[in-house]
């Protein structure tokens, strides 16, 4: 059993936030800014890529609840909202969850840095752009 699953089973104990029939949300114990908030499914799913869409659904409605209520309890500015899908981009545990994470300043503790490239971008849409089926 992966470590949320023990946690969402009462066999780890956590910091909770929220929680009902199918979500549950607590503190991320490496706390990123203050405030920082894990939202996951109670089932075990492995990330978004593998999420059906039931699942997703109401992860993604008690991510807008969860985030709405941490920017007005702690008066942050915004928050960003992030789920690492896979090791590559930095899934370490195997369990779909949204960080939640306040933003107090814009040089807070937290940083995205997006890098500019120079990509062929009708070549690249051409590649990935997605017919819709009638
Ligand atoms: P990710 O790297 O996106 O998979 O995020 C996993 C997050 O889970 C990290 O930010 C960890 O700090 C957090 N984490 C791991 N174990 C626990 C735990 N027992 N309680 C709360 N947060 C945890
Ligand atoms: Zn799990």
């Amino acid at each position: 059993m992966c470590i949320f699953c023990k946690i969402i089973n009462n066999e780890i104990p956590c910091f909770k936030i929220y929680e009902d029939e199918f979500t549950i949300a607590f503190l991320d114990i490496n706390q990123t800014t203050y405030g920082h908030t894990l939202v996951m499914p109670k089932k075990h799913v492995k990330n978004i890529l593998e999420c059906d869409d039931v699942t997703y659904t109401n992860t993604t409605k008690t991510v807008k609840l969860v985030a709405q209520h941490i920017i007005n309890k702690l008066d942050a500015k915004g928050c960003n909202i992030l789920s690492n899908c896979n090791e590559v981009a930095g899934q370490s545990v195997d369990h779909l969850h949204f960080h939640i994470i306040p933003r107090f300043s814009e040089n807070d503790s937290f940083k995205i840095t997006f890098t500019q490239n120079e990509f062929d971008l009708k070549d690249l849409a051409s590649k990935i752009a997605i017919n819709p089926t009638m």
